[in-house]
């Protein structure tokens, strides 16, 4: 049983540190389908803002959350999906603004920075976290398989524009794989885009979960610290991440509303249940493989898991 809806964690970030997760929007909400998803394909594409979940309802079970005084670092506006698809968005930052004193962070995929009001919701935030992984319509088209209305320059210019009126932090990150974009033409491509927009930090990341295509790949680690310096960025390619955290007492319980939103690889489970002093880890992850409701995915060597 998953004792919240919309909170989840707090999961250590790279970026962030110990990050609370607020998901907005239902499972698999985006208008892109990411070759490199973590979460799979996109099951419910649209490009509509919509009210998914009253506001009210998400601050109503925040306050709970806050009852337990767990520590955090940052609120999160995350989702398995694009959070800017949430038209409740600014009233919902606004509201969080006025329950914690912790920053607030959005991490989108950028899409949407072209409409006012989503930038004027945005605005409202103190990090943001948006992706730009191509470089022209067609690796737009490639990598991110966006909704069909969307365009690849009215994107770009959203994000060059909203970067400029944005007073808070911007953290860009873009994904890189083997053989789609890692090559020395595109990555001039990349510094020349990088130039218009005014942000504070570039973080480049490549598919350390199981990506939703088999045929996309990541790069090593030298590539990645080579691109990091001709674009003067951070390479947050790293294997596994500390820090996993559930309130709820069962320990498959609270590994589901885990990976529910952010899946797991073997090591990190096996973190995760020595740190709540799990005395058989072994029989647990034993019950995982016979476990129908678990997608297991062989990757870079190891296993991670997710939910069907
Ligand atoms: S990676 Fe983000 S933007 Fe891309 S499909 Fe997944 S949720 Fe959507």
């Amino acid at each position: 049983m998953d004792e919240f809806k919309y909170v989840y964690g707090p999961v250590p970030s790279r970026r962030l540190g110990i990050s609370l997760g607020v998901s907005p929007i239902p499972k698999k909400t985006c208008n892109y389908s990411c070759i490199y998803c973590q979460l799979g394909r996109t099951t419910r594409m649209i490009n509509h803002r919509q009210l998914f979940y009253p506001v009210d309802n998400i601050i109503a079970e925040l306050k709970t959350f806050f009852q337990k005084n767990i520590n955090y670092d940052v609120i999160t506006i995350v989702g398995e999906g694009e959070p800017t698809l949430y038209s409740g968005l600014g009233q919902l930052i606004e509201k969080l603004h006025k329950i914690t004193n912790k920053p607030i962070a959005v991490i989108t995929n950028g899409s949407l920075l072209y409409d006012p009001d989503v930038q004027s919701d945005l605005m409202q935030s103190d990090i943001l976290l948006p992706t730009l992984d191509a470089y022209d319509e067609k690796s737009f088209k490639k990598i991110n398989r966006p909704y069909s209305s969307l365009n690849y320059y009215k994107v770009l210019n959203g994000l060059e524009d909203f970067s400029r009126k944005y007073k808070g932090q911007l953290w860009l990150e873009i994904m890189f794989m083997k053989g789609i974009n890692d090559d020395p033409n595109t990555i001039i491509k990349y510094s020349e885009i990088l130039k218009k927009i005014k942000y504070e930090k570039l973080y480049l990341n490549t598919p350390v979960r199981p990506p939703a295509e088999i045929d996309v790949s990541a790069l090593d680690h030298e590539k990645m610290d080579h691109i990091a310096e001709i674009l003067n960025g951070f390479s947050i390619d790293l294997l596994s991440s500390h820090g996993f955290y559930s309130e709820i007492k069962n320990d498959y319980e609270a590994f589901v509303s885990i990976i529910k939103r952010h899946p797991m690889n073997q090591f990190e489970i096996e973190e995760f249940l020595k740190s709540r002093g799990n005395s058989f880890p072994e029989k647990f992850m034993e019950n995982l493989e016979t476990d129908a409701s678990l997608a297991i995915i062989e990757y870079k060597g190891y296993r991670t898991y997710r939910l069907k």
